[in-house]
């Protein structure tokens, strides 16, 4: 199959050629026709799928009829907005649009939290038809009344799952309450709990579905491998695969911050150029170390679960696991890193005798056995006995993640940054 035979616009079909693309993924084969006839959508599909297109390319198309070059503000209305759970997100979702939308006369824009507020609003005040946003900050604009949506058509929702795990339900709901009725509605999302049944329930009327990631499954392209070694060889163990094989931009992911800020000083000084990518660190810093991990200035960049979200890297080769996550479903969202849109990729996971149970989870989860391959010198001791793994807040145990209701749907970037009163976590909670 072609992207011509889809029933894009020429002025999409440029664009699209021009990016090098020829086969529509599964995803966008199935999803665009049926977002082109005006369907309600909901979509099975995590990053690295080309989800993002799936849903950009129609949503374009359907805006075209009334895209104007008109200097007026009010010529330009809000037609679209996608929410996405991440700032990071947020931005790649809003390249894709001005990608894909090249020749078209469209606007858009991105609105996220940790960013001063001014420069938005004056975007916001020229007109935009496409508003990319987090939740949280959306709310802020729209309590300052720089948001109308009456002339709303298409909201996108994308890793709802993520945004659920997030806290940000609530915010959601308050959104939709805010925008017409009668509008075209997506809802992206690698997993389907029950919470985001719910939702989809609420939000999508008479909906078609598609479903390219099965609940759980990890992209068949991406080689699997343990390596087992002991708790305190990880770093030497992985410093050596960095420089030996040698590895070119790999995503490492640690389960806290301070074991990110820690793995990437030590890394550095055994002289591999690195970063870290975390919910503390402000979004200069994290902009910065995504582009020079992109222009390939840093090698490494380590980061969290929550902070690799949606991380739109062309390519990445290879994602290691230096500590597995908690919650299984984690594990395939990092590994989802690589071996993107048809290319290959490997997730290596440094094992440790702590973390035995963490990993027969996760191939409970996978339904399958991964390979192990002992690193010549790196054999782990095995007199060395398993300890309770030390979770970020120096608590013992092996805490599961705190689930959105006991955790009073706080943001995990709010439970870590905020360090003031109420109204701080207020506004953190918002956007970040
Ligand atoms: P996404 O799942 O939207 O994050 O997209 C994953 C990656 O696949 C992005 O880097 C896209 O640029 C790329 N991509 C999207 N659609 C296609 C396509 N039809 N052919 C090749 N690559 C694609």
């Amino acid at each position: 199959m072609s992207f011509d035979s889809l029933g894009l616009r020429p002025e999409l079909l440029r664009a699209v050629h021009e990016q090098g693309y020829e086969t529509p993924t599964p995803v966008q084969a199935q999803a665009i026709p049926l977002i082109l006839q005006g369907r309600d959508l909901m979509a099975g599909a995590q990053t690295g799928t080309g989800k993002t297109a799936a849903f950009t390319l129609p949503m374009l198309h359907r805006l075209a009829p009334h895209a104007n070059a008109s200097p007026s503000p009010a010529r330009h209305p809000i037609r679209a907005l996608v929410l996405t759970p991440t700032r990071e997100l947020a931005m790649q979702v809003e390249e894709s649009v001005r990608t894909y939308g090249k020749y078209l006369p469209l606007r858009s824009t991105t609105i996220f939290g940790g960013v001063n507020i001014n420069p938005q609003t004056a975007v916001l005040q020229k007109g935009v038809e496409i508003l990319v946003a987090t939740p949280g900050r959306l709310l802020d604009h729209h309590q300052q009344g720089h948001l109308h949506f009456g002339n709303l058509e298409f909201l996108v929702l994308d890793e709802a799952d993520r945004m659920l795990d997030m806290g940000f339900i609530p915010d959601i709901r308050r959104i939709l309450a805010l925008l017409p009725s009668s509008r075209q509605n997506i809802l992206c999302s690698a997993t389907f709990s029950g919470e985001i049944r719910d939702l989809a329930a609420s939000l999508l009327k008479n909906p078609a579905s598609v479903d390219v990631a099965p609940r759980n499954s990890a992209a068949s392209l991406i080689r699997q491998v343990i390596l087992p070694v002991d708790r305190d060889r990880k770093r030497e163990l992985l410093s050596y695969l960095i420089k030996m094989r040698p590895m070119e931009q790999v995503l490492v992911f640690t389960r806290t911050k301070h074991g990110a800020n820690h793995l990437a000083s030590q890394l550095e000084k055994d002289g591999i150029p690195c970063a870290a990518i975390h919910g503390n660190k402000s979004q200069p810093q994290r902009i910065k170390a995504l582009e020079d991990f992109k222009a390939g200035t840093i090698k490494v960049l380590v980061a969290t679960d929550i902070a690799a979200r949606g991380l739109d890297i062309d390519q990445l080769p290879h994602v290691v696991n230096f500590e597995l996550p908690h919650v299984p479903e984690d594990y395939v969202h990092r590994i989802g890193r690589t071996g993107r849109a048809g290319s290959e990729g490997e997730a290596m996971s440094l094992v440790c005798v702590d973390e035995q149970k963490l990993m027969k989870d996760i191939e409970k989860l996978l339904k399958k056995e991964l390979p192990r391959l002992v690193i010549p010198g790196f054999e782990p001791d095995p007199t060395i006995k398993a300890e309770p793994i030390v979770t970020g807040r120096g608590n013992r145990g092996r805490s599961p993640r705190p689930t959105t209701a006991s955790r009073g749907f706080k943001s995990p970037h709010e439970r870590t940054t905020v360090k003031g009163g109420a109204q701080h976590t207020r506004m953190s909670s918002r956007g970040k």
